[in-house]
């Protein structure tokens, strides 16, 4: 999909061009539900999806997203927000109960990708560093694995 700009739409202003493009170009994250990218899933249903990061903070670090695409975590609808983070319990139970973590830990920032989400982050031990950017080494052997681990242990919320 072309960036829309003056070539395309003459006249068009810097900030239109800005929010036509947030508008018409699909994140990387819809492109993941959309199966366009591969990724290494674990749940979904029929408002929200969730899967591996691909840069993990520690084993099992997994990403927790609304379908429905918003850049903002608070620009979501209140139903929307309070249910996705009910999602996010039944996936962060599912880790708890696959990988056996001290805890799971939540974060969220959303800088990189302009597509709502939720960092869930196993903690293992106190001295684990959890900030986004430490990223540990996990071949995608053991992503595979611990992906299908945390899958089958997830159910969805009643
Ligand atoms: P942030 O927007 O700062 O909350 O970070 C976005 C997160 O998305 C980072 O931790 C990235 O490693 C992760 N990420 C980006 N692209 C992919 C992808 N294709 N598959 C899985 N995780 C991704």
């Amino acid at each position: 999909m072309p960036r829309a700009g003056p070539e395309l739409f003459p006249g068009m202003t810097d900030s239109v061009i800005s929010v036509t493009n947030t508008t018409i170009m699909a994140s990387i994250f819809t492109k993941i539900i959309n199966g366009e990218i591969p990724c290494y899933k674990i749940a979904e249903n029929d408002r929200f999806f969730s899967f591996l990061d691909i840069n993990p903070v520690s084993r099992g670090h997994t990403l927790v997203i609304p379908k429905k695409e918003t850049d903002y975590l608070f620009d979501l609808e209140d139903r929307e927000l309070a249910d996705l983070m009910v999602f996010a319990k039944s996936v962060a139970r599912a880790i708890d109960s696959a990988l056996s973590p001290m805890r799971t830990g939540v974060i969220v920032d959303g800088r990189e990708v302009p597509h709502a989400h939720v960092h869930l982050i196993p903690i293992f031990k106190d001295e684990q560093k959890t900030a986004l950017g430490h990223k540990v080494d996990v071949s995608g052997e053991e992503m595979e694995r611990i992906a299908a681990q945390i899958a089958k242990a997830w159910e969805p919320s009643p």
